[in-house]
């Protein structure tokens, strides 16, 4: 028989042996302090169904628990005072094991509270919406629970610097130490927070699917932090792809939104795979790369703090003579550069080719005349006949309309003319009178 609190549409299940005490531990502070009263509201905006015990064994039946994947084995769950996890994206376990620990900031101590425990552990699901749908820079999400904490600490009585580490004052984070013999201090991990959303839950509140613009991202956010979207939350190893692909969801469709210290990600996952990772950095600069249905790199774009761009695309289905074709564009969204690697058989048909065409595309997109004028003969001539054949059989997209959109844009002077998905392709129009061949620049 379980007690349980109901905070707006979120209940919450003590149970095990200790529920009562745990119960009462809640009761306190959430009469205690305004501050710990609101951060539930917040949680409950997202939340149905938080369940807390004084071990793993206490929550091994309630629904959804092996959906969590605690580690019984792990520091996590051996060396600390307190734990929690999401299974779902509205269910949430969290383990307050009582143990009699020690916060240790600085070398100095201050002697742990369990109610303290349970309101930071109450204080990770929120921390981590929060962490993912601000605009901060920087993330250090145990940190951020802990400056809450201490709000909170203050509210009930506690002295930061005197009987609670003084976190906000000094920016630097405690580590727990366990009483018992032998303990060492648990340094949380500084581990990302990341956040699995089901598309579906995105196209049902805005009526579209979720295409990774911005401003679909700016909606998404919106809707994490009002609660209209929830998103399975987790803390994962920042090195890998982990942060990017949410393992602890094995959904295979998702959108991904993570934080690291010096980036905020969103991603998209189909069919199991990493499709497009899009990250800001915490300088304004910002990566968005493109990947193909096996996984491999096909575009990257590089936006830099100086609004110059460059857009790297690699021909993974070897679809073009190419392997890979670099373009830069300035602040106004002129091409300034252009370099493409030949594959090493059209290097074969044409000679020793590795050109930097530059100012050839630069010029061949002039906005008085971009689209008529034929790269240099010198260039054409060290392609060759045969080079210029293997380029035209490789074209199969019509450019007619994105080559429309740029030089509307261009003409309109209004800069930067972006199109993410338009890379820039030798293409032959079609043989005039002369009988010539001729190679021009074209979007495709
Ligand atoms: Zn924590």
């Amino acid at each position: 028989m379980a007690d349980t609190r109901q905070v707006g549409n979120l209940t919450i299940h003590f149970v095990g042996d200790n529920a009562a005490q745990l119960k009462g531990s809640f009761d306190s502070s959430y009469s205690g302090s305004q501050s710990f009263r609101s951060a539930m509201s917040e949680t409950a905006r997202s939340f149905r169904d938080i369940y807390v015990g004084s071990s793993l064994g206490d929550l091994k039946d309630q629904p959804g628990f092996n959906n969590a994947g605690f580690d019984p084995n792990s520091p996590f769950t051996q060396s600390t005072s307190g734990y929690g996890k999401a299974s779902d994206a509205q269910t949430y376990f969290i383990v307050v094991t009582g143990k009699a620990h020690t916060l240790i900031q600085d070398g100095r101590s201050f002697v742990g509270s369990t109610d303290l425990v349970l309101v930071h552990e109450f204080l990770h699901p929120s921390q981590l919406i929060r962490d993912l749908t601000g605009s901060g820079v920087g993330v250090f999400s145990e940190a951020n629970t802990q400056m809450r904490e201490q709000t909170i600490a203050q509210e009930l009585g506690k002295v930061p610097g005197i009987d609670f580490p003084d976190v906000i004052g000094t920016g630097t984070p405690y580590t727990v130490k366990l009483d018992s013999p032998g303990a060492q201090p648990y340094t949380v991990e500084p581990d990302d927070p990341t956040l699995s959303i089901d598309p579906i839950r995105f196209e049902d509140a805005f009526g579209h699917p979720f295409d990774g613009s911005d401003n679909d991202i700016l909606l998404l956010k919106a809707a994490l932090f009002d609660g209209s979207i929830d998103g399975w939350g987790n803390y994962v190893t920042p090195s890998g792809s982990d942060r990017y692909n949410a393992p602890f969801d094995s959904d295979n469709e998702k959108i991904v939104l993570s934080a690291g210290h010096s980036d905020r990600a969103v991603s998209i996952v189909q069919n199991g795979g990493i499709r497009q990772i899009k990250q800001v950095f915490n300088d304004g600069s910002r990566v968005n790369s493109q990947y193909d249905s096996d996984g491999r790199l096909q575009t990257e774009e590089d936006v830099f703090t100086n609004g110059i761009s460059a857009v790297k695309y690699i021909d993974t289905k070897n679809t073009h003579p190419y392997n890979e074709l670099d373009v830069s564009e300035d602040a106004t969204g002129q091409v300034t550069a252009a370099q493409i690697q030949l594959d090493q058989n059209v290097i074969a048909a044409g000679g020793a080719i590795g050109q930097i065409f530059g100012s050839a595309i630069g010029n061949a997109l002039a906005p008085n005349d971009p689209f008529q004028r034929i790269v240099t003969s010198t260039v054409a001539g060290l392609i060759g006949q045969k080079l210029l054949q293997t380029f035209t059989a490789s074209l199969t997209l019509d450019a007619r309309l994105r080559r429309q959109r740029l030089r509307r844009c261009l003409r309109a002077g209004r800069g930067p003319c972006r199109h993410r998905r338009d890379f820039l392709v030798p293409h032959r129009r079609a043989r005039p009178r002369d009988g010539t061949d001729r190679l021009e620049w074209a979007i495709v």
